[in-house]
Formats: structure tokens, sequence, C-alpha cells
């Protein structure tokens, strides 16, 4: 038998996770800006001990620092500002709602100068309840319905987001019908998809989003872009506002963005001067990447605008146009740092292991087995599906107290009748974990609660917002009465 060194990586542990030097200390990269340890050892955020919030609202909590939420905010308006000055007069943010939606979110959003993403009539309701002005939000969605586009029309949206032909004709003609004009913008698929470290470039798109950009997508011989592009600008109930790509999420490298937004300029020249249009607008999506572990390595905002802003700037001088107004749609890269989930720890358990690609012993291999310890919060897949859905990574931490003791090579897992149900794969935690104990995993603010779901009846978590050293529900957890009301009964 052989236990686990307290300083050498667990063979059960993937390469990419080290041991780290110091269990107790935060990966800034991770955590919202006020999130730090206090003199008592506790994680506080704004001043306030994970305990209190505990005390206060209960867990599994979602906790969100407002000022961290402004902050990255403004840095993407500002920096996407600064480096499209000289080439459009700066660019328009539209934060992507579906990340992490409520009225007091769209507010910040407001006062912060950025714009509103929204992608179903839902999230329409939410932004008319918060009161945005419908000229500053934006429509999005591959299956509108009837209803979503009056509402949109009712709300006078800035732009609806045109994903097919169809689509097309219907919001022209539903306009046409109301004696009004619909402002579109039309998604293409530029054939650029961004992975994490790399993206690749393929001229055909297999994907259920967008009008494709391949030249012998419709009968005639024409893409299905350009179809569009001509039918926008004859149809009397639309105004065509330019083009849309979103080329993916959580990237890190500015390339994908950089060669889709050449992809949509060139595309942009030939059609105004084919079908003698304008299209003053380019929106160039979302998908900038956050880290969710110590080895993710996000790029500051300001890097990615000026990496765009030298694509966006030598493309129109080589085509010879002036460039359309750039927007951008960042989501996960303004909420998702923002905020931390807050479990209590329940039951452990650990279990010996053989490492992996090792014989086990009735395969006459040695009994080399090493620990794993299983770590349950109350909990899990219903308030994180990212780890199940898209074998997610996240890391977590010791919240209401620090430890000395050895790391030892964890797994969090939820309470959910599902072996799948697993909150953070593989972490180190300190060895003398247990029952009580709070942990907090962070970079959860996108996706999580948007997400979330009443599997098992577990009532979903709420949403606390800290400001100034003080501690406020924006979104309040579900009580039990909330998991029945919709039961109509026998
Ligand atoms: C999801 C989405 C975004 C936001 O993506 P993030 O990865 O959260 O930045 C932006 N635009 C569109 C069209 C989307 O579907």
């Amino acid at each position: 038998m052989s236990v686990q060194d307290t300083n050498t990586a667990s063979p059960l542990a993937p390469e990419w996770l080290a041991v780290p030097a110091d269990l107790n200390a935060l990966t800034p990269p991770m955590w919202a800006g006020s999130v730090q340890r206090n003199d008592a050892g506790s994680l506080a955020v704004g001043g306030i001990p994970v305990q209190e919030l505990k005390e206060q609202f209960g867990t599994p909590l979602f906790v969100m620092d407002e000022a961290d939420f402004r902050a990255r905010a403004r840095a993407f308006k500002d920096s996407f500002d600064a480096a499209f000055a000289d080439i459009c007069g700066g660019v328009d943010v539209y934060y992507a709602g579906k990340s992490f939606l409520c009225t007091a979110v769209v507010k910040w959003v407001e006062e912060e100068g950025l714009r509103l993403d929204t992608s179903s009539g839902g999230e329409l309701a939410v932004a008319a309840r918060a009161g945005i002005a419908g000229e500053r939000v934006a429509l999005h969605g591959n299956n509108k319905s009837d209803g979503e586009l009056n509402r949109a029309l009712d709300m006078r949206l800035g732009r609806i987001v045109v994903d097919s032909l169809s689509e097309l004709v219907r919001v022209g003609d539903i306009a046409q019908a109301r004696g009004e004009h619909a402002k579109v913008m039309l998604r293409l698929t530029p054939g650029v998809h961004a992975h994490t470290h790399e993206f690749i470039a393929t001229a055909h798109e297999d994907q259920k989003f967008g009008l494709s950009m391949a030249a012998d997508t419709t009968d005639q011989g024409l893409s299905a872009a350009e179809e569009a592009v001509a039918a926008a600008a004859a149809h009397p109930g639309i105004e065509l506002l330019g083009l849309h790509c979103h080329i993916g999420s959580q990237i890190f490298e500015p390339d994908g963005f950089a060669l889709a937004a050449e992809k949509l300029l060139r595309f942009l020249a030939a059609m105004q001067e084919k079908h003698l249009i304008s299209m003053p607008e380019l929106d160039l999506g979302g998908g900038y990447g956050i880290a969710y572990t110590p080895v993710d390595t996000p790029r500051p905002a300001a890097e990615i605008a000026e990496a765009m802003a030298a694509v966006v700037r030598s493309t129109c001088a080589e085509l010879g146009i002036k460039s359309p107004r750039i927007s951008i749609e960042p989501g996960r890269a303004i909420v998702g740092s923002t905020t931390f989930t807050l479990y209590e720890v329940g039951t452990l358990k650990t279990v010996r292991v053989d490492a992996p690609g090792t014989l086990n012993a009735s395969d006459g291999g040695n009994n080399v087995t090493y620990p794993r310890r299983y770590v349950s919060v109350d909990g899990g897949m219903s308030d994180n599906a990212r780890p199940v859905l898209y074998d997610a990574d996240y890391s977590a931490i010791l919240a209401s107290r620090t430890s000395p003791a050895a790391p030892q090579l964890s797994r969090v897992v939820g309470k959910h009748c599902e072996s799948g149900d697993i909150v953070v794969r593989d972490v180190y935690l300190p060895e003398d974990v247990a029952a009580g104990d709070l942990l907090a995993v962070p970079g959860t603010g996108a996706y999580c609660w948007a997400l979330s779901s009443n599997y098992n009846y577990l009532a979903r978590p709420g949403v606390v917002a800290v400001r100034d050293g003080s501690a406020r529900l924006i979104v309040r957890g579900e009580t039990e009465e909330d998991l029945l009301n919709r039961d109509m009964g026998a």
C-alpha cells in the first residue's frame, strides 16, 4: 500500500492539476476583487465572512460581488471604446443576459453604459421589468415565436438578430402589417470555430444557428447569407442594420475573433457594393474566456480589444470602406468570476483507486492504490450543471477557516441521485475537511444559476449581491412552497 506524499501529486489527479503550495491561498483570476481571507481565516466578500452569509441566507448560495461585476462591465466598455475610437468612434457592448439575468443586473448593465442581449420572451420580460430602454436591447434565437417577435416590436428593440430566411420574412411581414420597420441584423456562420486554445476554420457549417456563408448553399448557387441580405434589402418591413456572428465560448486567444471579423467585413463590403445597400453595423459576438481553475489564463479585455481593432482597421483600409459600428456580446467574461457558490460539507468518504493505466491485483498488479476523497455538499448538478453538461472543470477552497492539514485529492459532489453529480472533479483540499465546513467554488456567475433546475425537488438557491460591505438578495432562493405550487393535485 502506498499513501500519497503530502506534496507530491496524486497519480489519480489530471496532469494539469498541481498540488497548491498553500491550500489556503486564493488564486487571483478565479476570484472577485473583494474576496479575501480575513484575520480569523474565514473567506470574506466585501468584508462579510461566509459564516455570516450562511447564517443570514443559508446554503447553497450564489455570492456575487457587485463592484466586481461593474468593474468587469466597465473594463469591456472602456477598453473596446479606446481600441476602436479611431475606427468607428467606439463599441456598443451588449451584456449576454443568458449567462445570468435578473432585474438588478439589468440596472447595473445600464448604469455602466452597456446594453443587453436577450434570447427569449422570458428574458425580454426581465428587461421590461427592469425598465431598460428597448433601443438598448437585442433579441437573439434560432426559433423565435411570432409572440416573441411581436413583443420585440412592442418594446421597440434596437435590434432583432435574425437567424434564418424564413424568420426574416416572418419578422418583415409582422412589422409591415403593424406599419413598422423591424431593425434587423443577420446572424452569419463564418466557418470559424474557436476552442479554448485554438480555432478551426471550415467552409461549411453543421449547426442549428445562423446563415451559412458557404457559396453553394442555395439552389441559385448563392450563399444562404447573401440570399438573406438581398431579401432583407427588398423587404419593406425590414431595416437592415448589418451582420452578426458568434463563434463560440470560453475562448482565450483573440485569433478566432479576428479571423471572423475579417471574413464578415469582406462579405459586408462585397454585399454593399453588389446590392447597393449600406450596412452600418457589425456585431462580433461574445465568448471571451475566464479562469475556472488555476491553469486558465484569460486575457485582459484591453488585449483582446487591441487584437480585434488591428484586424478591423487593416481590413477596412484594404477594402477601402468605412468601418461599420462594432458591437460585442460578452456574458461569461463579465459575470463569471464575480460569483462563487457557497456550500456546506456533509458526508465524506474515501475510496482507494488503482492509478490509471496500471493493472489491478486480480490482473497480477501490485495492489498499489491511491486515495480519492468524496466530499458531498448540499447542492450539486441542480445549481451547477456545467460539469455534467460540458465536462467543465472547477476549483474549490475551504472557506469557513484555514487549515494546516496536508492536501488530499478530493472530488466535490452534490446530493442528487446520480453518480455523475459532480461539482468539482479534481481538487486538493485539506485532509481535515469535515461535515459543517463551508466550501466555496469560484467562477459560478455564468451559466450556473441560469441553468439551475429542481432535480430531486431541490429548491434553487438564491443570489446575494455584496456591495459596500452589505449583502442583499437580488434573487431569493426557492421555498418548499415554490416547489409545490404548480402541482395541481389529483
Ligand atoms: C451565448 C452568447 C453570447 C455570450 O457568450 P459568452 O461566452 O457568455 O460571452 C453572445 N452572443 C450570442 C449570440 C450568444 O449566443
